[in-house]
C-alpha cells in the first residue's frame, strides 16, 4: 500500500471549506497536527464549540476528501473547541466512523480484540483515577491519593494526562520543568512523588486545544518516555468524560484499574455510571467510587449539611456491585490548599480529610493486593 504524506493530506484538505465558506480549513489555520499510524490517519479541525453540531458536514467532508487518497486506510477527523480561560470544557464529540473505517480503537467491545498492553517498566501498577466530567473534583483527588498511597509506604508518580485543564503544576505547586536525560524525561520530584503533566508541554498562556486522536499519542509517550522506575504505583489523572480519547487511553494503558470520582447529584452520577461502562468494555477492573463534595462543611462553624443528595454515589456503587471507597466533604479548606499548591493531605496530615483520603488508599491497596507498610 502507498505510503501518505501530510503533505498529500493537507492538499486534500485544501478543499474543504472552513466554517465561513470564503476559505479552506488549512488555509484558515484550523488543522490540527496530523497523525498517521499504519495507514490510518488522525487530525482535528479547530471550531467554535457553539457550532460543533451545525459543522458535522464540514467534518464528514474532510474525512472523505482525505479516504479517497491512495494509502490511506481510515479517517478519524474530530472537531475540536479552543478553550478560552475559565470557560467550560467543550463537550467531546462522539466520533463517528465513516464508511469503510474500521479503527479498532473506537468501538472495543471485547479487549480479545485488542493488542496486549505492553507493561511500563519497573512500574508495578496503574490505576486512572477518571471522572464523566470535569470540575468533579478528579485532580483535587488524585494528587491527595497519590500522597494517601505514598504514606502508606509506596513509591508513586503522578501522570496528569488531563489535557483540557492540566492541574498538577498548580495542585502541586511546581515551578520546574522536567529534565530531559538520555532521550528520556526525568519526572518532576514534589513531596516525594514523581511528576509528569501535560502541563509541563504547554505555555501556560497558551489556550490548550483538545486534540482528541493526539492526547492518546503523547499520553502513550509520557508513559514510556519518562524515568518512572522504580514505583509501586502510577496513579494516572485521565481527562474528564467518556469519549473516545478516553475508551483509546483506558485501552491502550496497562492499566490494573480504575477509581470513579463523582459528585452526588443525579447527573453526575449519570456520567460516572458512563465511565464505569466504559472502563467494563475495555476490561478494566473499576476498584471503586469515591463521592466527592458529598457533604458541605460550613467554614465558620464546622457544621455538616447534606445538600447535595449525599450518598449517591454509595448507592449507585451498591447498585453497580463495585466498590465504594468514600466520601469527602466539599471543604474549603481543600480548594484553598489546592490553590496554595499544598494538598490538603500534607497541609493537614493529622485531619479529617487526610484521614479519609488515607482509608480510601488502603481500600485500593487491598484491591491490588499491595500489602504496604504505612510511614510513621
Ligand atoms: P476536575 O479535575 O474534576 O476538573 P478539580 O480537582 O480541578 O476537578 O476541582 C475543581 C475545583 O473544585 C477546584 O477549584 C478544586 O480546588 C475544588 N475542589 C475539588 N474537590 C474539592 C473538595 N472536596 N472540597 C472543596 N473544593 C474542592
Amino acid at each position: 500500500m502507498a505510503t501518505v504524506t501530510r503533505t498529500d493530506i493537507l492538499d486534500r484538505l485544501r478543499q474543504v471549506k472552513g466554517p465561513g465558506r470564503t476559505s479552506d480549513i488549512v488555509t484558515l489555520g484550523l488543522v490540527s497536527d496530523i497523525f498517521i499510524a499504519d495507514n490510518k490517519v488522525f487530525f482535528s479541525i479547530t471550531v467554535p464549540a457553539e457550532r460543533a453540531t451545525a459543522l458535522e458536514p464540514m467534518r464528514q467532508a474532510a474525512e472523505k476528501a482525505v479516504l479517497a487518497l491512495e494509502g490511506v486506510k481510515t479517517v478519524t477527523a474530530t472537531l475540536t473547541a479552543e478553550k478560552q480561560p475559565g470557560a467550560p470544557n467543550p463537550p467531546l464529540r462522539t466520533i463517528k466512523p465513516s464508511p469503510g473505517h474500521h479503527a479498532p480503537q473506537h468501538a472495543p467491545h471485547k479487549r480479545k480484540n485488542i493488542a496486549p498492553r505492553t507493561p511500563v517498566d519497573g512500574v508495578k501498577h496503574i490505576i486512572a483515577i477518571a471522572s464523566g466530567k470535569g470540575g468533579v473534583g478528579k485532580s483535587t483527588t488524585a494528587i491527595n491519593l497519590a500522597l494517601a498511597l505514598q504514606a502508606q509506604g509506596l513509591s508513586v508518580g503522578v501522570l496528569d494526562a488531563d489535557v483540557y485543564g492540566p492541574s498538577l503544576p498548580r495542585l502541586a505547586g511546581i515551578h520546574t520543568r522536567p529534565q530531559a536525560v538520555d532521550k528520556k524525561f526525568k519526572p518532576v520530584e514534589q513531596y516525594g512523588l514523581k511528576l509528569m503533566s501535560m502541563g509541563f508541554l504547554v505555555d501556560e498562556e497558551t489556550p490548550f486545544v483538545w486534540r482528541g486522536p493526539m492526547v492518546m499519542t503523547a499520553v502513550t509517550q509520557l508513559l514510556r518516555d519518562i524515568l518512572w522506575a522504580p514505583l509501586d504505583i502510577l496513579v494516572i489523572d485521565m481527562p474528564p468524560g467518556t469519549g473516545d480519547a478516553q475508551l483509546t487511553l483506558a485501552q491502550q494503558v496497562p492499566l490494573s484499574g480504575s477509581v470513579i470520582v463523582s459528585t452526588p447529584q443525579d447527573l453526575a452520577l449519570i456520567d460516572a455510571r458512563k465511565g464505569m461502562e466504559m472502563f467494563a468494555r475495555v476490561d478494566v477492573p473499576v476498584l471503586g467510587i469515591i463521592e466527592n463534595m458529598s457533604y458541605f462543611i460550613a467554614p465558620d462553624t464546622g457544621k455538616r449539611y447534606d445538600i447535595f443528595g449525599h450518598g449517591g454515589a454509595r448507592l449507585e456503587a451498591e447498585k453497580r456491585n463495585v466498590p465504594f471507597l468514600g466520601e469527602i466533604p466539599l471543604a474549603p479548606q481543600i480548594r484553598a490548599a489546592s490553590d496554595d499548591g499544598k494538598p490538603v493531605f500534607l497541609l493537614a496530615p493529622d485531619g479529617e480529610y487526610a484521614a479519609r483520603y488515607r482509608d480510601i488508599a488502603r481500600r485500593i491497596c487491598d484491591k491490588l493486593g499491595l500489602r504496604p507498610i504505612p510511614k510513621t
